[in-house]
């Protein structure tokens, strides 16, 4: 969610800036801004909107080797250039650029800054002001350290001063910041994306840390003012990493990447058909008496597919939690609870605040995540990777599939059951969604059919019905369109009613028990009137079926019923001429609550 990125060195920060803030636009933002050491002067250029337009309202004619960036995702205060960042300090000797939120800030402004003016409505304008309150009688980072230790909340800062202005000031709680070094002087930002081209080696920056940036060097402090030794880890990311290719989008790019992403984690995790991950894990794992998985979004679609897993693979119980309900709202815990947190950034807030409290209740936590060295890899007790390579469209894709593979191999691992021979079955789920591609002609189709509606459903029953909650997600982030993923049996519970001529109600039908039953279920829409389209499996499909899947081993379907919804969802997106990576409102990685 949001960025920033900073630079001092010797080469043009402008370009530096421009071209990490580009390459953070896929997390989510509304506004762009920078500050741009001119001589002795900062400049300030900021607006509501996106990057290029900043490009066109900054000054290129003046050359500077330090300034900061960022991309504001408002939470306080409309998206227009007075909130957007980066914000001055009253005697506009600080600036600041920050991503997160300061939950005290009405707080602060009343007992702290009662004769400060404020300008915007943002929280961020209370960190400017608490630092210049602190600078008159103490150093620029014990200003910084001292406003740190009474803000509540999430920041990753930068902090400029007018009167040394080759400094660089950074301090980070609870949202990502790394620090990129190179020969010619040091990047900071949100996102290794940002540093490629610009570091060779970077640092993760943990929460309570500060540092004082000059062009050759870092100078790292804890939040009483200690020094603290760290070390730079090379930066292996590369320009060809990040590129989208021919594809005119990168949500159609991670698509087909996804059977490439499921023979990678084979790879990864079995060595000959044995499953490769710590013992350690899949014994805590065999211990629990329930299993919570936490997660958001998409990753807690695909925690719902792998309940399927460990119930009946395992025979452990699963607990589903949506982050942000529990974080407030525990539920009554087992006697040996196992927790799971699923997120692809490994920077969801929601997650990270009930991992905190696992901690703190000294509970087993295992960590599903797309991104080394994230918050939550260095918070869980356990990590297991999902290696799916850097994920950019906002809508996630394969980062789905890859937790479902991970989850579903972990499963096998602690049940430990050789019948199932699931190293096999994942490599023909690969080639069945390769399969899946063949027929992009046939799914265009179904798209062309759909783009026009208002509401949509997709229906299933058990694990058609976890997928159908994830498909009906995909469809209303990228499309627009509100969509419920249902329960086909529960339909005629209520949300018949909103059934109306032509509304398309799509089924899911992958497995054999409950196959003719949704069909069933279809059939009553489509006599009110609903446009009944139907996704199966060759082994159960009838001659109207408007997409045919080729079967695999049924527990691993989702895994390729899921290919069609997501091609579903991108080609009516195209069609609406929606912006199909950053659709409107969402972020890549929420790292607020
Ligand atoms: N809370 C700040 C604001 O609303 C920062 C938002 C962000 O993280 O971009 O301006």
């Amino acid at each position: 969610m949001c960025g920033i990125v900073g630079y001092i060195g010797t080469k043009d920060a402008r370009e530096i800036i421009f071209n990490g803030l580009k390459k953070l636009e896929y997390r989510g933002y509304d506004s762009a801004g920078v500050a741009l050491v001119n001589k002795n002067k900062i400049e300030i250029y900021k607006d509501k909107g996106r990057v290029n337009h900043l490009e066109e309202i900054t000054d290129f004619s003046f050359n500077t080797n330090f300034g900061i960036g960022h991309t504001r995702w408002a939470t306080h205060g409309k998206p227009n250039m007075i909130n957007s960042h980066p914000h001055f300090s009253n005697n506009k000797r600080f600036v600041v650029v920050h991503n997160g939120v300061i939950e005290n800030y009405k707080k602060l402004k009343i007992e702290k800054l009662a004769d400060y003016d404020f300008y915007s409505e943002t929280d961020t304008e209370v960190i400017a002001n608490l630092i210049e309150h602190y600078s008159s009688d103490m150093s620029t980072i014990d200003a910084i350290r001292k406003t740190a230790s009474i803000l509540e909340g999430s920041y990753a800062l930068l902090v400029m001063d007018m009167m040394d202005l080759d400094t660089l000031y950074v301090a980070k709680n609870k949202t990502p910041l790394l620090i990129g070094k190179s020969e010619h002087g040091i990047t900071v930002a949100s996102d290794s994306m940002a540093l490629v081209g610009y570091a060779d080696s970077y640092m993760y920056l943990n929460d309570l840390r500060f540092a004082i940036i000059k062009k050759d060097r870092v100078i790292l402090k804890d939040i009483l003012g200690f020094d603290l030794d760290f070390e730079m880890q090379d930066l292996k990311l590369t320009n060809l990493d990040i590129a989208k290719g021919n594809y005119e989008h990168y949500m159609l790019k991670e698509i087909d990447e996804q059977p490439g992403v499921i023979r990678n984690l084979i790879d990864k995790y079995f060595v000959d058909e044995e499953v490769n991950i710590d013992s350690e894990i899949l014994s805590k794992i065999r211990l629990a008496d329930r299993i919570y998985i936490v997660a958001c979004g998409t990753s807690l679609y695909a925690g719902t597919v792998s309940k399927y897993f460990f119930e009946r693979l395992c025979k452990i119980p699963v607990e589903l939690c949506i982050a942000s309900e529990v974080a407030y709202n525990m539920p009554l815990l087992s006697k040996n609870p196992y927790f799971i947190f699923i997120s692809q950034s490994g920077e969801t807030a929601d997650c990270i605040t009930v991992l905190k409290k696992c901690k703190k209740r000294n509970l087993h936590t295992l960590a599903i995540t797309n991104s080394l060295n994230s918050s939550i890899d260095h918070l869980a007790d356990d990590v297991l990777h999902i290696f799916a390579g850097k994920e950019i469209a906002v809508a996630s894709t394969k980062a789905y599939i890859a937790q479902i593979v991970v989850l579903s191999i972990i499963a096998k691992g602690v049940a430990n059951n050789r019948k199932t021979n699931l190293k096999n079955n994942l490599s023909k789920v690969a080639l069945a969604i390769e399969d899946v591609f063949n027929n992009k002609n046939l799914i265009k189709e179904v798209a062309k059919k759909i783009v026009n509606a208002k509401d949509a459903f997709y229906i299933g029953r058990g694990i058609d019905y976890y997928v159908c909650q994830e498909a009906a997600l995909k469809l209303k982030e990228i499309s627009y369109i509100h969509t419920e993923g249902y329960a086909s049996g529960e339909l005629k519970h209520g949300s018949i009613a909103l059934i109306e001529e032509g509304t398309p109600v799509i089924a899911i039908c992958t497995n054999e028990e409950t196959n003719m039953i949704t069909r069933s279920n279809l059939i009553e829409t489509v006599s009110r009137g609903a446009l009944g389209i139907v996704i199966s499996t060759e082994s159960l499909s009838q001659t109207s079926d408007d997409i045919v899947i080729s079967d695999v081993a049924s527990y691993l379907t989702p895994l390729v019923s899921i290919v069609v919804c997501q091609l579903i969802a991108y080609y009516v997106s195209v069609l609406k001429g929606n912006d199909v990576d950053k659709p409107k409102n969402l972020a890549k990685s929420v790292t607020v609550e």
